[in-house]
């Protein structure tokens, strides 16, 4: 503990106590070491350990760790499903101030190669699920000096192609829990997360333990996640998509028994582990809600403990919203955020000047993506960086600004990335209201320009998701002879289901405005979702590149 500076007047007179993650894991371990997390493991059967069980094992990885001479800096990667053991890696690495890096497995085996080359990790711990991918990324990453299997020796495949390959069991057995953790300044890098790079190299948001504390007291306002020890939670949302919103810190921070589903996150198998353990928060991106929507509706069955969800990664569609919240009686919540942000930015929780308004309109009000926290500002500007008014209709660039936003790329990929207030440009385009909320109407590269003016692909999108047999759509702006762009609809139907270019548009009728109205549906049999989960417009504007409209639809413009 550094002495207290008492002899400089200006300064207060209160503790130093820097913010590093492995305080987190310390109050949990003190307060509610018997509290669990369960786990389904990629072996198969559900886990259970306790956050003291956690971390133990976190500190005998800590030792595994530096005896196989790892330095503070150091980067150590993971290529795993959310369960204990990368938990567990999580806190014994950053504990002692090596650098966590969470790699997408759902990228290309050639991307994921440059992500670990270029962060030049020493180590990878991967789940068994992963093997074959990690076999072809061996010899093309010769930097790292050890892969390590996260299961044990049981599950061990016979030797194979991976050179220095350890069993995660076998690494940590015996390790002494006997460590320091923390000790070090709290701006020291904590983890390493690559944006999904839908143009260009990805680039590298390198968080920091201050970052990550401060990011987690931010979340556990009342407002935003609002945690508390009563809460089961199951973060389905990865631990490689932005620190699982940052679950993985403000869940122990609170002690809240956490459910982590592992490998297998369809309907059913996502159903049965919130039923059995009693969810009671959950939080994933709309595609998740979808298919777990699809599979209460097919099973009548219900969830009575989930209370409250976040939907967040892309727009949450109106029927998502409306049918937990009706059919089921779970609170959804909308929010905003990406990698670069901790990855938390807004909130959609409801303000009383809504409320009063009825269920209606609160309900319409949480398809916005919500208002700051304390620790995040927010504004939106013109092309010239000119704030622009929050009158609920001008739409211009939002920038953010704050302790948990990244203030450049790991070894300074892109170069500024700042203003010179300091804000950050978050490529989303989005207008805001005087009462703060923010709606986004489109990312800056997917905004469709109409005769000058912006469509918002984003509403098109969710009105068109509440047809009965439409199970994804994705709107693009394509290169048209008068307008310049004009918007496609695609449509990917449910099985079975059937539904014509004149039923979807008319669908879209009277809820958009009539210039907005798509020119064209195209029917696809799967929409291309890239590793987050997220539309792949820049694979569908490839795929369309060149379309012919409809005779009809150039004419009637
Ligand atoms: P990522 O860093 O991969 O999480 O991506 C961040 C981007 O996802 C943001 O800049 C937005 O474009 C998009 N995004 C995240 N949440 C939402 C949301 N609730 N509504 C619309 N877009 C979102």
């Amino acid at each position: 503990m550094p002495a207290l500076n008492a002899t400089q007047p200006p300064f207060g007179l209160m503790q130093d106590w820097p913010l590093t993650v492995d305080r987190v894991l310390e109050h949990a371990r003190v307060n509610h070491g018997h509290r669990e997390i369960v786990s389904r493991s990629v072996e198969g059967p559900i886990v259970r350990e306790t956050y003291a069980d956690l971390y133990a094992r976190a500190r005998q990885v800590s030792t595994a760790l530096l005896e196989d001479c790892v330095q503070p800096g150091d980067r150590i990667a993971t290529l795993a499903w959310n369960g204990a053991r990368h938990m567990e890696l999580w806190f014994g690495a950053m504990g002692i101030g090596a650098v966590l890096h969470t790699v997408n497995p759902r990228l290309f085996p050639e991307q994921i190669a440059w992500i670990i080359n270029d962060a030049g990790d020493t180590h990878m711990f991967f789940d068994l699920t992963f093997l074959p991918i990690v076999e072809q990324l061996a010899e093309k990453c010769p930097a790292v000096r050890r892969w390590v299997l996260m299961t044990d020796e049981a599950h061990a495949p016979p030797a194979g192609k991976i050179p220095n390959l350890a069993i995660y069991e076998s690494f940590i057995a015996g390790k002494s829990r006997d460590v320091t953790w923390g000790n070090f300044d709290e701006r020291t890098a904590a983890g390493l997360c690559y944006t999904s790079g839908t143009t260009g190299n990805p680039k590298g948001v390198l968080y920091s333990h201050r970052s990550n504390v401060l990011h987690s007291l931010t979340s556990l306002q009342r407002d935003s996640l609002g945690f508390s020890v009563d809460d089961v939670i199951m973060p389905i949302v990865p631990l490689f998509h932005a620190n699982a919103w940052g679950i993985t810190f403000s869940a122990p921070a609170v002690g809240a028994k956490l459910v982590m589903p592992g490998s297998k996150m369809d309907g059913p198998s996502i159903y049965e582990l919130m039923d059995a353990e009693k969810v009671t928060f959950s939080a994933a991106v709309p595609t998740v809600w979808l298919m777990l929507k699809q599979y209460l509706e097919e099973t009548g069955k219900r969830l009575p403990h989930l209370d409250r969800i976040v939907v967040a990664g892309s727009a949450v569609p109106e029927a998502i919203l409306r049918s937990y919240e009706d059919d089921y009686g779970v609170k959804v919540f909308h929010a905003w955020g990406m990698t670069e942000m901790s990855p938390l930015g807004s909130m959609g929780a409801t303000t009383p000047e809504f409320r009063e308004q009825g269920k209606d309109a609160v309900q319409r009000n949480k398809l916005k993506q919500g208002r700051p926290s304390f620790g995040v500002e927010m504004k939106i500007v013109d092309d010239n960086g000119n704030e622009l008014p929050r009158d609920g209709k001008t739409t211009g660039h939002l920038v953010v600004r704050g302790p948990a936003i990244a203030g450049a790329y790991f070894k300074n990929a892109g170069g500024n990335i700042l203003d010179k207030d300091g804000y950050f440009d978050t490529g989303d385009v989005a207008h805001m209201c005087p009462l703060g909320y923010m709606q986004i109407t489109d990312r800056a590269k997917d905004v469709i320009k109409s005769g000058g003016e912006w469509i918002s692909s984003i509403d098109i999108e969710n009105i068109a998701v509440g047809h009965p047999a439409v199970a994804n759509a994705a709107a693009i702006g394509l290169a048209h002879p008068k307008w310049d762009e004009r918007p496609l609809l695609v449509i990917e139907l449910k099985p079975g289901q059937s539904a014509s270019r004149e039923d979807i548009l008319a669908f879209l009728t009277g809820k958009i405005a009539k210039w907005w109205l798509p020119d064209d549906v195209a029917f696809v049999e799967k929409i291309p979702l890239g590793a987050t989960g997220k539309l792949n417009k820049l694979q569908l504007r490839q795929t369309f590149r060149g379309y012919t409209w409809p005779e009809q639809a150039v004419a009637a413009r």
